[in-house]
């Protein structure tokens, strides 16, 4: 049985399509906190099973002995650690068959604030003995292509990230990359540094959106300081903000997000998707 938690975000629902076309509906499982976000995939004839990451009781019924499991990380940066040494623990009790884990890039080398929780995550798997695949992905085209608006209105791409590179993929490229790791033989024990085959810069990526949109869009580098300030006029709360920044400053600008390692085409059997793919999507919605 393949088991896929966090099956209603954006990333586990593109897992666990490519998961179906790959394996019989009876064979997956979900686990997602959100029994009706599950619905469609029930009437697929997929095992729905209702756990929060906060809750040890509910995770206590959600693995079963040997079973291949998809652990994709939570959303709730700052609560993640006690969340995901409870799944840990969960699964640990049950004895899953692998425990394939969504980091990020770089793994403990990544020493940015949202990193944090990654690695801390990772050590309690490396702790539990389960057999693991730490799946460390890099960043998200989407990260960038589905916030458009504010850079079209005003024609500026707005970071604090210097000429750092970015490295990112399509989150379509990460689930299949976790999907074939899922499904496929040999991945116990490993660390896949996962990111696109290109790494781009903010200039660059402004230079796109002028070349696709025909209209002038710039890079403002700002400083840290500058960056905070726009984002939480802008209405994100602060503490999420200054999570933003760091990204940029301690991560990017220091190029931690721009390794092309090469094992996410190497795990999908492609060519990653170009990130001007990404920009023309987000462009011209289908
Ligand atoms: P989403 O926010 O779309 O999905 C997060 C998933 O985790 C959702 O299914 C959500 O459930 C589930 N989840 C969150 N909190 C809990 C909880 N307490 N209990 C059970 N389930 C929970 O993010 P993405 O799919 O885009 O990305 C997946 C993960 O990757 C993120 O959660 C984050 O850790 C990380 N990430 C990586 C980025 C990158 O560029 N590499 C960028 C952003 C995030 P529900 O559907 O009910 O909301």
């Amino acid at each position: 049985m393949y088991v896929v938690t966090g099956a209603t975000g954006h990333l586990g629902t593109l897992a666990v399509g490519a998961l179906l076309d790959k394996v019989p509906a009876e064979q997956v499982a979900v686990v997602v906190r959100n029994e009706a976000k599950a619905a469609d995939l029930a009437a697929r004839g997929v095992s729905v099973r209702v756990a929060d990451y906060d809750s040890p009781e509910a995770l206590a019924g959600a693995f079963r002995a040997g079973e291949r499991v998809l652990f994709v990380s939570g959303s709730d940066a700052g609560r993640r650690i006690p969340q995901h040494t409870a799944v840990v623990a969960a699964a640990e009790a049950a004895g899953v068959g692998l425990l394939a884990y969504t980091g990020v890039l770089g793994g403990p080398k990544a020493d940015f604030r949202l990193a944090d929780d990654h690695k801390a995550t990772e050590e309690a798997i490396l702790a539990s003995g389960l057999p693991y695949s730490f799946l460390r992905n890099g960043w998200y085209h989407e990260n960038y292509t589905q916030n458009l608006a504010p850079v079209l209105e005003h024609g500026v791409v707005l970071g604090s990230a210097g000429e750092g590179r970015i490295a990112s993929a399509s989150r379509a490229d990460y689930a299949a990359a976790a999907v074939a790791v899922l499904t496929g033989e040999g991945h116990e024990g490993t660390a896949y540094e996962l990111s696109g085959d290109t790494a781009w810069s903010l200039a660059e990526y402004a230079a796109e959106l002028s070349r696709q949109t025909g209209r002038e869009i710039r890079y403002a580098s700002v400083t840290a300081e500058e960056h905070l300030a726009v984002l939480t006029g802008a209405g994100v709360p602060e503490p999420f903000a200054a999570i933003l920044v760091d990204v940029d400053t301690a991560g990017i600008a220091r190029g931690l997000l721009a390794g092309t390692s090469g094992d996410l085409a190497r795990l999908v059997g492609r060519p990653t998707t170009p990130l001007a793919d990404a920009v023309a999507a987000a462009l011209n919605p289908s």
